[in-house]
């Protein structure tokens, strides 16, 4: 196709290796992700979860407007809002907080999701230059390693290991 492009990006996922794609896009639509095969980690191979990347982007279940809560939580109430919206609700709550309360009132806690090393962070920037608290790890990390410092065992009881030591 003569408008075909191929997009260098990376995988945005869960996990470190960050892997390096090549994007076909065909008529302003990404019709293939490869594994960049010039990448030394990626070497040509991304994941089950990635190689079709674009059913994902493309999918009809994909939310891509901001929805606000019009119900009580758990009622299921939502409705469509525009992004500026969206962003001057988001902004005077924030503000709200920082007037009456502190920045360090607003604790930026996101836990899985889009959590590999390039977009893990990336809403870091904002919050640390609101001057909002920071959280080491997540909150259930933080709370376990609240435990251990206490002398309080790390981890489950696993029933196999207690069956092998006769327990
Ligand atoms: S989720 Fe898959 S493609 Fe993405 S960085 Fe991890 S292994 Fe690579």
């Amino acid at each position: 196709m003569a408008d075909a492009q191929q997009i260098k990006g990376c995988c945005p996922l869960d996990c470190q290796d960050t892997c390096a794609w090549s994007a076909r896009v065909e008529g302003g639509r990404v019709v293939r992700i490869e594994g960049a095969k010039d990448h030394p980690f990626t070497r040509g191979v991304l994941c089950a979860k990635v190689r079709d990347f674009e059913a994902r982007t493309y999918s009809l279940d994909r939310l891509l407007h901001p929805l606000r809560r019009v119900g009580p939580k758990g009622s299921g109430r939502f409705e469509r809002i525009g992004w500026k919206d969206a962003v001057d609700l988001i902004a005077d709550r924030f503000l709200e907080i920082i007037a009456a309360e502190g920045a360090e009132a607003l604790l930026p806690f996101h836990y899985l999701g889009s959590m590999g090393v390039a977009q893990r962070q990336a809403l870091m920037r904002l919050f640390h230059a609101l001057g909002a608290s920071r959280l080491g790890g997540s909150i259930c990390g933080a709370a376990i390693d609240a435990l251990a410092v206490e002398g309080h065992p790390w981890a489950h009881v696993c029933p196999r290991i207690r069956l092998a030591e006769g327990g």
